[in-house]
């Protein structure tokens, strides 16, 4: 996932003003100042400073210094669009467009900070600010948007013909602007513009409210195990995670968090078969429990506002109004590709229900397969049929050593140097931060900044922030970024190991983030990852394909304590189990973008959430013995915020990008092979959306995308 701040709704940037400083004084009451004390500046406010073009002030943020932050930086940047609307001289690129990728640089900053606070220290004191603020940060971007006299400028640029004299990236960037501004409302009719603005806000409110019911779900449930028989079929390795959260909460005895990183592994490995099924109720359930952080209500009022706001815009559902900015660009191009790959899932599904059925009749087991059991006899299945473990997988992978091997390869596809540096300001002391250096140059790159552990206040899941983005509007910008996840500590002292599809998403993030450092243009509003959902998630899906090469595997693939690489056999047998379990892993995903098209394509029904999915899944023939990934009352990219709305289906978009690409490298000989790695480089990673995104692929592939690499790479047959 890659988490874009929350609460900006437009997709138009508002980034790097020049060197104004703004300097709050929260001392409203201070009235002769002449023997007072100086008002502490707010340091939320001042410019990022220190090394490397300055770095967020981590280190000064209080919560108390968000609202008058967010207050006078709003204030700051009306004053610089007025500046620009109201600019005398006849409109050009350079004093509008220009201007305004210029301007917003200290609202850009704190709204960064705040965004950070809110998926990852999302307290009981920060809950009240996110939840005043985010509206009040929808109705400034309306603002903005709905400058009329600005609107004239833009437009103005826009048909101008001196606008074929501009260079191909200032012609993208009046086009993606423009087309920005038009599809969040700056073309309506003056008496629709006030009810885009309120409906807006409320939306911003209910996606706080959303997102915070989960987060108090997933922060405040758990099963507390007291008996250590219940945790039989377990490794150590999870025993001690589980001790330790019960420890970190007070509590003695072993403690199963309601997060995926908790949940997963004890669903795969815990023989007592009732708790496997409180726990797999705990986590289906989060946000769906009929009390006060139930999100049923919330997702319909949610829904009943998109579809009014695409009907202001004479579309006829949010689907709609959401694609046109994406690259499918219509929901019926999304559609027919899930629809294409979903009967060959549910099939696969059908599958491997029958087989680890058969194995458990075989144990004597009597039981029939139900949603808790899937991991389980899945994992059974696996080792019978390729005598192969996790448990013998998960020695190998060490949090650390992982973290090392993405760096090798971006060391070798990317030529990036990393080094660990100390003394940044960090927001928790578990973060670290590496210097990014191009290897040969030694040019700056950027920061990577990693904060890999689970707690209280945090989004469940893994993702990348773009703290930074790369630009040379207003001298050489660099990338900073983050990688986000919630593995587990383990014991003090100890590695903490973590699982195959771990290692996978870890890659995953990285792509987005080297993604972001990779960034080489000229407009911040066009860096690195502002690129539409359905693109972004290819570059950092092909990333996850490296975990799997001998050259990853060899040299950090090494026992945690022998030291030893990972042997050939096991290696062997991994890439023999590749395609084993695509059915569950494709159609617990596929049922959640299904369904979240369907709900967005619904139009103004009246929609009851858990009406709904109950039915649409019946009438999709969703087997019975597995759950969306997603239930939609905790379906976090699609109700915390549009970003992801009607957009879910972009891992699949991507997928079928990535698969292609992929078979670039192996057609050329190999994952590490440099031509193919210099044009992915060249017209995928550095170019952000300076160009079209299918004009980019094509560049780099030679052709348009097929969609047979995907259905061979998931062992599904492939149909002309
Ligand atoms: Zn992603």
């Amino acid at each position: 996932m890659l988490k874009k701040l929350a609460f900006r709704l437009t997709t138009v940037g508002f980034c790097l003003a020049a060197a104004v400083i703004f300097m709050s004084t929260t001392d409203h009451n201070t009235t002769n100042a002449a023997d007072a004390p100086a008002a502490a500046p707010n340091p939320l406010l001042a410019k990022w400073v220190g090394p490397y073009g300055g770095i967020p002030p981590f280190d000064k943020v209080k919560v108390a210094d968000f609202k008058p932050a967010l207050e006078a930086a709003m204030a700051e940047n009306l004053k610089e669009i007025d500046a620009i609307a109201n600019n005398k001289a006849a409109p050009t690129f350079e004093n509008t467009y220009v201007a305004l990728e210029r301007s917003g640089d200290t609202l850009n900053r704190v709204q960064t900070i705040f965004g950070i606070w809110g998926a990852n220290l999302n307290t009981a004191e920060f809950q009240p600010v996110q939840a005043e603020m985010q509206p009040k940060l929808a109705a400034h971007f309306d603002k903005i948007t709905q400058n009329a006299a600005l609107f004239k400028r833009l437009q103005a640029v826009y048909n101008s013909p001196a606008k074929k004299r501009l260079t191909k990236e200032q012609q993208r960037l009046v086009a993606v602007v423009y087309d920005g501004f038009v599809h969040n409302g700056a073309a309506l009719n003056a008496d629709k513009k006030p009810k885009l603005a309120d409906v807006n806000q409320q939306l911003a409110s209910l996606y706080t409210k959303f997102n915070q019911n989960l987060q108090g779900e997933e922060s405040e449930l758990n099963v507390l195990i007291d008996k250590e028989s219940d945790l039989a079929g377990l490794p150590q390795s999870l025993k001690d995670a589980a001790a330790e959260a019960a420890k970190s909460k007070g509590k003695t005895g072993w403690m199963i968090r309601n997060t995926r990183s908790s949940t997963d592994p004890f669903l795969t490995y815990a023989d007592n078969r009732k708790l496997r099924e409180k726990v797999w109720k705990m986590y289906v359930s989060r946000g769906d429990n009929g009390d006060a952080r139930d999100n049923n209500e919330n997702i319909k009022q949610i829904l009943k506002l998109r579809v009014e706001r695409a009907r202001l815009f004479g579309l006829p559902t949010h689907a709609h109004w959401i694609l046109q900015q994406k690259m499918a660009k219509t929901p019926e191009n999304a559609m027919k590709l899930m629809e294409g790959v979903w009967p060959a899932a549910v099939a696969r599904v059908h599958e491997e229900v029958a087989d680890m059925q058969a194995l458990a009749n075989k144990n004597g087991d009597k039981i029939k397969i139900e949603p808790w059991d899937y991991r389980y006899y899945m994992e059974k299945v696996r080792k019978e049929r390729y005598d192969l473990d996790e448990n013998q997988i998960k020695p190998y992978l060490q949090l650390d050593k992982m973290r090392e091997a993405m760096m090798w390869v971006a060391g070798q596809l990317f030529n990036f140097n990393f080094k660990k540096l100390n003394g940044i300001p960090v927001f928790n002391p578990d973060m670290v931060v590496y210097e990014v250096t191009n290897k040969i140059t030694g040019a700056p790159v950027g920061l990577w900044y990693f904060d890999p552990y689970a707690r209280d206040g945090k989004d469940s899941g893994a993702w990348m922030n773009q703290y930074r983005n790369q630009s040379r509007v207003e001298g050489n910008v660099t990338t900073i970024v983050s990688n986000n996840a919630n593995f587990v500590k383990g014991k003090p002292g100890e590695p903490v190991l973590i699982s195959w599809d771990d290692a996978t998403t870890m890659f995953h993030e990285f792509g987005h983030a080297l993604h972001g450092l990779s960034s080489n243009v000229t407009y911040p509003t066009l860096s690195g990852t502002n690129v539409a959902t359905d693109y972004v998630e290819f570059p950092s899906q092909l990333l996850e394909h490296w975990v799997a090469t001998p050259e990853v595997l060899n040299r950090f693939a090494v026992h945690y304590q022998t030291g030893k690489p990972i042997p050939k056999e096991l290696v062997d047998k991994i890439k023999k189990a590749a395609t084993f379990n695509q059915g569950f892993a494709t159609v617990e995903y596929l049922a959640s973008a299904l369904m979240d098209m369907k709900i967005h394509l619904a139009g103004d029904a009246n929609i009851d959430p858990r009406k709904f999915e109950k039915d649409e899944l019946g009438k999709l023939g969703m087997p019975k013995e597995l759950v969306m990934r997603h239930r939609l009352p905790q379906f976090r990219h699609i109700f915390a915020s549009d970003d992801y709305s009607a957009g879910y289906y972009s891992y699949l978009w991507s997928d079928v990008l990535k698969a292609d690409a992929y078979t670039a490298f192996t057609e050329a000989g190999g994952p590490y092979d440099q031509k193919v790695a210099t044009r992915l480089r060249k017209y995928v990673f550095t170019v952000g959306n300076t160009i079209d995104p299918a004009d980019g692929f094509r560049l780099f592939r030679g052709r348009d995308p097929k969609v047979e690499a995907l259905m061979i790479e998931r062992g599904f047959p492939v149909t002309k």
